[in-house]
């Protein structure tokens, strides 16, 4: 048994200091998951019921130990349905991160930049100085860049394009008078796949006040789709990127391209 220390009589091990810093990890990475969501409650009340049948069992008070252990024999059951989606995010950015670690190494040994990359660069720039006039415009626009995701049940209805992604189409779509400048414009792989999506809205209530329905929808996407999105609004012209259910405020065309680089 390797001893890391002791306290009075307790000795301590290396491995059991590892144990409590991975589970506070764990608790901690729950935490952020649930934070603003109505799971969060949920699993507090999960908790709670934890911590009464443990004192319930510790006083030997047999009849209600009796009922509390049948809810909490099932327990993890009901987690897994209740916090489906959070289970869902939670392995996905566990194999996002490993996969983006691994493809960046590759990406590193081989130092190659295709045409495709060109081609890339170039559609962002030209995306990124369309969604500053819209800005300064104030027309509201919503535009998700999604590459191979499954978006079944999370990008409804809407019209098909499959169109080359230009400046013109893209202002021509959010202009207040065309029929399509309502709801979200969805990219895939730089094209223009369909408008007037209508999106999930997410039900998170820790949202900035000036936060209203189009950039509502923008978050619930990226809670459910490993995809980015980016919100112009209509009201303050402010332009937000929205991404695994964080936003932040673009300021510099240099931040945004950089931020389109990376996600057409
Ligand atoms: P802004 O800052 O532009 O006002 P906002 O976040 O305050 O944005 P609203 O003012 O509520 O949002 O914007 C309403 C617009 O958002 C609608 O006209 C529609 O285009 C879009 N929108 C609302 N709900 C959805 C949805 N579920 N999916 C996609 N788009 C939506
Ligand atoms: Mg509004």
């Amino acid at each position: 048994m390797i001893l890391a220390f002791k306290i009075g009589f307790l000795p301590i091990r290396i491995w059991d200091l590892l144990d409590v810093l991975i589970v506070g990890y764990l608790l901690y990475q729950i935490y952020r998951l649930l934070r603003g969501n109505i799971a969060m409650n949920i699993f507090l009340g999960v908790v709670l019921l934890y911590v009464v049948y443990w004192i319930v069992e510790q006083l030997e008070m047999e009849l209600l130990s009796w009922v509390l252990e049948k809810f909490v024999s099932v327990g993890v059951i009901i987690i897994v349905i209740i916090f489906q989606q959070e289970m869902r995010n939670f392995l996905l950015f566990l194999g996002k991160t490993t996969l983006k670690q691994r493809s960046n190494v590759i990406a590193r040994f081989m130092d190659f930049t295709s045409q495709d990359d060109k081609l890339k660069e170039k559609e962002s720039q030209d995306l990124s100085r369309v969604i500053l006039r819209l800005s300064k415009s104030k027309t509201g626009a919503l535009i998700l860049l999604a590459r191979d995701e499954n978006l079944d049940g999370v990008v409804l209805q809407g019209t098909e394009l499959n169109a080359q992604l230009s400046e013109t189409l893209v202002e021509t779509i959010f202009h207040k008078n065309s029929p399509l400048h309502d709801g979200a414009m969805l990219l895939r792989h730089g094209m223009i796949s369909k408008a007037g999506c209508v999106l999930p809205l997410s039900e998170r209530t820790d949202l900035p006040k000036k936060f209203g329905l189009r950039h509502r929808a923008a978050i619930g996407f990226s809670e459910k789709v490993d995809a980015g999105a980016i919100v112009v609004s209509e009201e303050s012209g402010r332009i937000t990127w929205v991404k695994d259910g964080r936003f932040q405020t673009v300021k510099e065309e240099s931040e945004l391209t950089k931020i389109l680089l990376g996600h057409l």
